[in-house]
């Protein structure tokens, strides 16, 4: 477990050194631990060290790890593709915030259910920066409409925007998706939409977390950097057909 030590350090100092080349404040970045296939005992290392925010991708495996991970408060997100029939266990099994809605059908069963349940939901909309077919979220277009459309749904808190950006080794191509999301973020704050927050814009991971915060990053979602490689590719938890 010394690893995952180690390795949140030298993510900290990676956040630190970005927010301080752009005159940011740490505190205005906050560390997602992306968590898909760790086991409950390495996500509790983190846990101890005082990292207690996570994401995971998948309703299955948040039901798997919900009662090791009780122990301990934390704070969960949902960041992967979420189908309409399992937004009952979503709202059940301890998330606070679904970074993910992209499409407005999602948006009214979830309203549908939290009302049922008495409950509210933070929410960010998922917007496809990369424009690529293989990726979710609503596309650069038509973020601003679909923010509006879901903001009438009140038992959601929209709280900001989430994009996963391009896979690419060109660091001023995978920039120009987090200036997209930052650009998109104004002009939905200038549209001034009652019932919408735009503060969080949730963008980079372990390999361009650094671009992320340039660009105005407020959530840095970083899984492999911190618990070592997956052996699932990343295909198989953007895919739907999964
Ligand atoms: C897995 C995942 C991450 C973290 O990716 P790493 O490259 O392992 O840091 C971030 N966001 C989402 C949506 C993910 O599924």
């Amino acid at each position: 477990m010394d690893d995952i030590l180690h390795n949140l350090q030298v993510i900290n100092s990676r956040i630190e050194a970005a927010c301080s080349k752009s005159h940011r404040e740490r505190s205005e970045v906050k560390l997602l631990l992306a968590t898909k296939t760790v086991t409950p005992d390495r996500i509790i290392t983190a846990f101890k060290a005082g990292y207690t925010l996570i994401g995971e991708n998948k309703v299955q495996e948040i039901k798997e790890k919900y009662d090791a991970l009780q122990l301990i408060p934390h704070v969960k997100h949902f960041i992967g593709h979420l189908q309409t029939n399992k937004i009952k266990d979503v709202i059940n099994y301890g998330v606070s915030c679904i970074e993910t809605v992209d499409r407005i059908e999602l948006a009214e069963k979830l309203h549908q259910r939290l009302l049922a349940e008495n409950k509210t939901m933070d929410v960010m909309i998922q917007v496809n920066t990369s424009n690529e077919q293989s990726k979710f979220g609503i596309s650069p277009d038509e973020a601003a409409n679909l923010t509006k459309q879901v903001s009438q749904f009140e038992t959601l808190k929209i709280k900001g925007l989430m994009t996963i950006g391009l896979f690419s080794s060109n660091t001023e191509k995978v920039r120009s998706c987090y200036k997209l999301l930052k650009n998109i973020q104004q002009q939905i704050i200038a549209l001034n939409i009652p019932n919408v927050e735009m503060n969080e814009l949730s963008m980079g991971m372990s390999g361009d977390l650094e671009t992320a915060i340039e660009e105005g990053s407020t959530i840095v979602r970083v899984g492999t950097a911190v618990f070592g490689k997956r052996i699932y590719p990343d295909s198989y938890y953007w895919n739907e057909n999964k």
